[in-house]
């Protein structure tokens, strides 16, 4: 069990992010919003809120699954709140959030997906896992709306996942850390929370900080 790990490839991620910025997908996440604010990339955020928009920690309203995003969505509307949403999970350093984590009931999530050396911020509307690994792993996930707490999780280490992209419904595999990280919000779509899987759940001063290397 690899303690940590979880934070410390989120802390590379943000020092990726930090180093390449301006990143492809930051632009277009900015240029989705109204405003074009700085990120802020501070270790301890502590502010939860984008304007008006802020990370629901009530679980009782995490509980309730999300519904499909229908043909009858304004999906304009839809993308200028995913890109508020992108900017929220930026703000406070996480690599993923779904929509009832901002009190939205439809069906998308998105996450800081690594692909060769660089970090998107991937948005995923209706995300189906239709196919995965019979390997898993157990790592260390924390959660945006359960701040201060993380726990030791099985996941599958390669998933297909599909999910609407403008162009229609695609399918893409995902593997590791990214595939984590879309299980993770795949899962509060339908109103679970890591901590309904943990092994173990402790806080946040217990991980290890010589394992907070060990990715
Ligand atoms: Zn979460």
């Amino acid at each position: 069990m690899r303690r940590g790990v979880c934070r410390q490839i989120l802390r590379r991620r943000q020092h990726l992010l930090q180093r390449r910025r301006p990143l492809q997908m930051q632009k277009r996440v900015l240029s989705s919003g109204k405003q074009n604010r700085p990120f802020n990339m501070r270790m301890d955020g502590v502010d939860r809120s984008a304007g008006k928009m802020r990370i629901v920690t009530d679980i009782n309203k995490l509980r309730k699954p999300c519904k499909p995003v229908s043909r009858e969505t304004n999906l304009k509307k839809l993308y200028a709140k995913i890109g508020d949403a992108a900017r929220l999970m930026l703000k406070n350093n996480g690599c993923g959030l779904a929509a009832n984590q901002i009190g939205d009931d439809k069906q998308f999530i998105i996450a800081v997906i690594e692909e060769n050396d660089a970090l998107k911020v991937r948005v995923f509307v209706n995300p189906t896992i239709v196919r995965h690994s019979e390997e898993t792993n157990d790592d260390v996930e924390g959660c945006l709306s359960i701040p201060g707490k993380y726990g030791t999780v099985t996941r599958w280490n390669d998933i297909t996942v599909k999910h609407l992209s403008p162009a229609g419904y695609i399918t893409e595999t995902y593997s590791g850390q990214n595939a984590r990280i879309i299980q993770h919000e795949v899962d509060h779509l339908n109103g679970i929370v890591c901590m309904d899987k943990a092994a173990d759940v402790f806080d946040a001063e217990d991980v290890p900080e010589e394992n907070e290397e060990a990715a």
